[in-house]
Order: structure tokens, then C-alpha cells, then sequence
């Protein structure tokens, strides 16, 4: 079946942007060294849009991997001016693009519209001035406030980017700069967990003894924190790690990767909520069974059925069973 939507992603690494923060390379994550011209647009549009296959409903085109609205008016013009025939015809209904807050202001967002940009990204990373700092990326949190004011105002649809572990970071300042984002009201984020990747100045920080990477039980520890945060306040989480595309695994020196770290968020999710039924429940049963919603099977169970393994040894459990509900929306413990 095909998805609600199909982003086409067409890169632009690094142009737009003056800045060198310390985890990027932005040809080494998505594999993009060319500059996208008029030849690089076009073939993206027709690989994603002509193949022949069945398309979804809502399609965009996207110009990621860079600082779109750092760069110069007649290069933003030229871009966007590539994706209007396919809008004209149909085949598109928008355009996404990502940014730097220090570049937005009202003029830059007008051109945006004129375009059909109908949403902007913006890559936060962090709100802490320290980690900011470490990171090197000039910015502070009022500025990124004004930015993501400006994008609402102006009525697109406004995407936050945050970088767990980045340099200076810990649970401390991640909590808050989640806390941030959910006060910025958008209407999604992302959530890049910091990997160190070959050739940036944080593989040399790294080199050098000057960074460690969170490991990958506390980067899920304290993702959980911030996917809960934003599932509370009714903002979509759109992603939970980089994908695994070759470019970046070729480069991937250390650092919290996982191919599914957002199924190992939820399910951790899923493991405490089962915990604290488990211990509110009265009654010391030797077994439990859980009901839920079918397609949330898996995150319950847990990889290789670990939730299950923990649960048992927690609680002393001989079995944990569970009984998938196409209609149900909420799980239950049913004994
Ligand atoms: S602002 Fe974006 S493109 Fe520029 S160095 Fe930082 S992460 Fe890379």
C-alpha cells in the first residue's frame, strides 16, 4: 500500500551555509557531492514522480542537507523555480525545505510563499548556549524563538530538529531544550541522535579524547523522555534517527546509531507502561495478559521479545501474554 505522502528529497549539502558545526558533513550523511542544478532537479522529480508506481495522495518536493534561506535570493529563486511545473501540472502540491534560524526573517519567508513553500524546518539541535557553543553553532535560544515565531506567523507549517548529545549535553540540558521545543509549539520535530562521522571536527574532538558519544541505552533513556514530552503535547514526532543509507554507514565512526531506534524507543515506552499496570494491579497472579491495538504488537513484546523477559523477571512472572485488538486504540491489562 502506498504512504499518505511522498517526500521528494533533493539535496543541497551545505550551500547556504557560512557555519562549520562540529558533527556535520552534510556530503558524507546523504551521500551528495554535486551541486543540484537544473539536470540533478529534474531527474529526482522524474524518478520519484514517473517511475510508473502508484503515488500517494499528497507529494512534495524537499530541498534538505542545507541552509535553503542562507542562500543567495537568486539561487533560492532558481531552485524553486524548478519545482513550479510540477506543481502547475499537479504532480507536486508543495515544497519543504530545512534551515539555520539566524536565517529567517519576513522578507525571506515572503519569497518562500510566493514559491508554495508551505514548510519550513529549522535545525534547533540544542537551546543550551554551552552545548550551542561546543557544537559551533552561534545561536541563541530568543533567536531560535523569534525564528520559529516568524514561521508560524507567517502560517507554514514549522519542523524542529534536535541533536541529542551533542558536545556539553547531557539529560539535564536535553530535557530542557525538548522542553523548549514543546513551548515553540510546532507542528513536528526530528530527532537526530549526535554520531560521530569521519572527517568532521567531532571525529577529531573524538580523536582527541575531547567527546564521547552517549551510548545507546542512555541515548533511548533519554529519547523516551522527549518522545513522551511531544506525543503529550500533541506534536508529531516525524523521525527518531539518521536512516541507514550506505553513505553514512561508510562514515559512521562511533556514536548511538541503531537501524530502528525509534521501534527501541516505544517499545521502551511500552515497557513501563506495562510495568506500572503490573505493579498498581492487586493481586500477586503468576501471569498477565495484555490487550493491544494489533499493529502496536511488536513495540509490547519488545526486540526479541525483551519486555517480555524484563517483565517476567521483575514481577516474577511466569507468562506474559498478549492479545492483539484491531479496534482498539489504548492497550489494557486484562489480568
Ligand atoms: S548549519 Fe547545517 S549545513 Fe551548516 S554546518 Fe551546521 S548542520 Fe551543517
Amino acid at each position: 500500500m502506498a504512504h499518505e505522502r511522498l517526500i521528494v528529497p533533493i539535496f543541497i549539502p551545505h550551500e547556504g551555509c557560512p557555519y562549520r558545526c562540529v558533527f556535520c558533513d552534510q556530503r558524507d550523511i546523504t551521500g551528495v557531492r554535486a551541486k543540484a542544478d537544473r539536470e540533478a532537479v529534474e531527474k529526482a522529480l522524474h524518478a520519484y514522480l514517473r517511475s510508473g508506481s502508484p503515488l500517494p495522495a499528497y507529494r512534495e518536493a524537499a530541498f534538505y542537507g542545507g541552509s535553503f534561506t542562507g542562500l543567495s535570493q537568486a539561487r533560492q529563486e532558481f531552485l524553486l523555480s524548478l519545482v513550479q511545473p510540477w506543481i502547475d501540472s499537479g504532480e507536486l502540491h508543495a515544497v519543504r525545505l530545512s534551515t539555520h534560524p539566524l536565517f529567517i526573517d519576513d522578507e525571506k519567508l515572503d519569497l518562500l510563499k510566493h514559491y508554495r513553500v508551505e514548510t519550513v524546518e529549522l535545525g534547533v539541535q540544542s537551546t543550551d548556549p554551552g552545548v550551542l557553543d561546543l557544537s559551533g553553532r552561534p545561536c541563541l535560544l530568543d533567536e531560535i524563538r523569534l525564528a520559529a515565531e516568524s514561521v508560524k506567523r507567517k502560517r507554514f507549517n514549522l519542523g524542529l530538529q534536535l541533536m541529542p548529545g551533542l558536545p556539553g549535553d547531557n539529560e539535564e540540558t536535553f530535557r530542557k531544550s525538548a522542553d523548549d521545543v514543546v513551548r515553540m509549539r510546532p507542528q513536528f520535530v526530528r530527532l537526530y541522535p549526535t554520531l560521530v562521522i569521519r572527517g568532521t571536527a567531532l571525529h577529531r574532538m573524538y580523536l582527541e579524547r575531547k567527546f564521547v558519544p552517549w551510548d545507546l541505552e542512555s541515548m533511548v533513556e533519554r529519547l523516551k523522555y522527549a518522545v513522551l514530552k511531544f506525543n503529550g503535547a500533541g506534536i508529531q514526532v516525524a523521525r527518531v534517527g539518521l536512516p541507514p543509507d550506505p553513505s553514512l554507514l561508510e562514515n559512521l565512526v562511533a556514536g548511538p546509531f541503531h537501524p530502528a531506534l525509534r521501534y527501541l524507543v516505544e517499545s521502551r515506552i511500552c515497557l513501563d507502561w506495562m510495568a506500572a499496570q503490573l505493579k498498581a494491579r492487586t493481586g500477586g497472579a503468576g501471569s498477565a495478559i495484555f490487550k493491544v491495538p494489533s499493529k502496536y504488537v511488536s513495540n509490547y513484546t519488545g526486540h526479541k521479545r525483551e519486555n517480555v523477559g524484563k517483565l517476567k523477571a521483575m514481577f516474577r512472572l511466569e507468562d506474559v501474554k498478549f492479545v492483539a485488538d484491531e479496534s482498539l486504540i489504548s492497550p489494557a491489562l486484562v489480568c
